[in-house]
């Protein structure tokens, strides 16, 4: 950053002033006295989600019984909440379905694409992915490994080497944009342009990515993705997950998660599995009506936002919390794993502390919530949307009083929770 970082809270104060998403905080209900670094986590929820989740458990499901299928329309929402992230995600509308968990979505992607890649070129029977990844993807891809009718295996590469894996026995990439852990983004044009080139599949995981960045899924060449409701796009605990298959992949896909609802026809009862042409067909069962209607107003936070100031606010957000841990926490012992480079990173930063979780735990009990990771990470997200310079201030305010009078030392702050 080139420009003066405040030296002096006042000088937030008018940052927050100028702000052109400042009036995007009242789409949100935050709790007072907290200050929210965790909407990577769990976004924050919607203003009017409970009334709004309220009426369709009241007026749709308990007076309008069955009938809300039609009437209420349930039976079109995978299909238009998709199409509502088809254009914070940068692809068409008929591209994007909202169904399952990522977990889920990630196997039906990845599974399909290993038979698709077989089908082609049997030598070809090893899943990429990088050592790092979260768990889950790796856990998907070891299970597709024990089942996959080809045979196949998974092969980890190390950080920034995947390009230089696309080998020729490689089927298919799984490739998180943005690292959970250290931030660090990939270039998406520029990997798919190298797996092409290869003959390798790329399935995209943008579950840190999705609604915090702009992002150009068909214009760089992405073919097929899944990503996370409940982080960036707010919503709710345990969201629907989305697909993203571009269209030219669609009608020949093998969906190896086959349910009624991706029949092209599911109240026909027909005993054999016809597949939806389109991007029905990845959804496998009855979609989750009350957790639809959460990520329903997760999205609406998102209407007449310009990604691109989201993007650069994130920025602005990050570099001031950098700099502010940097120049009020110098000598307390943390160390910043995420790029350094803005445009390196996705809308997080993670700081390596021997202390991490105790600390984290206190800073939590003043009312500043970010999260911790293994082995000994505190990690704060960027949400522009809710979150205002003064906010940063005061999160590395309390961070610094939490270490200068030792108050993380304390026993209360040991005992680990189950989810971190
Ligand atoms: C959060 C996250 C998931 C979540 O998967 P679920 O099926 O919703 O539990 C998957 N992948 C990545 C990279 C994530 O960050």
């Amino acid at each position: 950053m080139t420009f003066q970082q405040p030296t002096q809270r006042g000088e937030c104060e008018r940052m927050d002033q100028l702000d052109p998403l400042a009036e995007f905080r009242d789409r949100f209900s935050l709790p007072d006295g907290v200050i929210y670094l965790d909407g990577n986590s769990l976004g924050a929820m919607p203003a009017g989600a409970a009334q709004s989740i309220g009426e369709v458990v009241s007026a749709q499901w308990g007076s309008g019984l069955i009938r809300s299928w039609n009437r209420a329309g349930w039976v079109h929402w995978p299909r238009e909440l998709g199409a509502g992230i088809a254009r914070l995600v940068g692809a068409q509308d008929d591209e994007v379905i909202v169904a399952d968990s990522t977990s889920v979505n990630l196997f039906k992607l990845a599974a399909g694409a290993l038979a698709l890649a077989q089908q082609r070129s049997p030598g070809r029977r090893v899943i990429l992915s990088e050592e790092g990844n979260f768990p889950t993807d790796l856990y998907v891809a070891q299970g597709i490994a024990k089942t996959a009718a080809g045979g196949c295996e998974v092969r980890l590469v190390g950080e920034g080497k995947l390009a230089e894996a696309f080998r020729d026995d490689v089927a298919l990439a799984l490739v998180t944009q943005v690292d959970y852990r250290s931030g660090r983004l990939h270039d998406m044009a520029q990997l798919n342009a190298r797996a092409r080139q290869a003959g390798v599949q790329i399935v995209w995981d943008l579950s840190h990515s999705a609604g915090a960045l702009p992002l150009h899924l068909g214009r760089d060449g992405a073919q097929l993705a899944v990503g996370c409701g409940y982080k960036y796009l707010n919503g709710g605990p345990g969201a629907p997950a989305f697909a993203y298959v571009a269209k030219p992949l669609q009608a020949d896909f093998p969906m190896p998660l086959a349910g009624w609802f991706g029949h092209s026809n599911p109240f026909a009862f027909a005993q054999q599995f016809l597949p939806a042409a389109g991007i029905e067909r990845f959804q496998c069962g009855t979609p989750p009506i009350l957790s639809l209607a959460g990520l329903r107003c997760g999205l609406a936070t998102f209407d007449g936002v310009d990604l691109q100031l989201v993007r650069a606010k994130s920025l602005a957000l990050s570099a001031l919390f950098l700099h502010l841990v940097e120049a009020q926490c110098a000598g307390m012992g943390f160390r910043c794993i995420s790029p350094r480079d803005p445009d390196a990173r996705g809308s997080q930063l993670s700081f390596a502390h021997p202390h991490a979780w105790p600390i984290m735990q206190a800073i939590i009990d003043r009312g500043v919530i970010g999260d911790f990771r293994q082995p000994d990470l505190l990690r704060f997200g960027f949400t522009p949307l809710y979150q205002r310079y003064t906010d940063i201030w005061d999160a590395v305010a309390i961070l610094r009083e939490v270490m200068l009078s030792s108050a993380w030392d304390d026993a209360r702050y040991r005992a680990r929770n189950i989810v971190t």
